[in-house]
C-alpha cells in the first residue's frame, strides 16, 4: 500500500511552514524554541503555524527539530517588488 506523506501546509504571503505529522514525533521542541511563539500544539500533538504572520524566518524550529520534520520557506519577492526596489535605489 503507498503511504503517502502526511504533509500540512500553513502559509501567508509572505512564509510557507510545513509540518510533515508522519515524521514528527509530537516533542515539542520546535514550539519551545520559536522566539515568536508561531507555532501551538494542535490537538495531535503535532506542531500548527496558528501566529505564521508573526514569523521571522530565523529557521530555529527546523534546525532545532530532530526529525526533519518542520521545513520554513521565505517567499521570495514578486518581480513588482524587485522592480519597485530597483527603482528607488536608482
Ligand atoms: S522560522 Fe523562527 S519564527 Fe518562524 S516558526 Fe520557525 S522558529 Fe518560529
Ligand atoms: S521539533 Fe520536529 S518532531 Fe518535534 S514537534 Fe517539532 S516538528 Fe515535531
Amino acid at each position: 500500500m503507498d503511504k503517502k506523506n502526511n504533509l500540512k501546509v500553513y502559509q501567508n504571503e509572505k512564509t510557507v511552514i510545513t509540518v510533515n505529522e508522519d515524521w514528527c514525533k509530537s516533542c515539542g521542541i520546535c514550539i519551545h524554541f520559536c522566539p515568536k511563539k508561531v507555532l501551538v500544539s494542535n490537538e495531535k500533538g503535532f506542531p500548527e503555524a496558528k501566529n505564521i504572520d508573526d514569523c521571522i524566518h530565523c529557521m530555529l524550529c527546523e534546525l532545532r527539530c530532530p526529525d526533519f520534520a518542520i521545513n520554513v520557506e521565505k517567499k521570495e519577492k514578486t518581480v513588482e517588488h524587485i522592480v519597485n526596489q530597483k527603482g528607488l535605489e536608482d
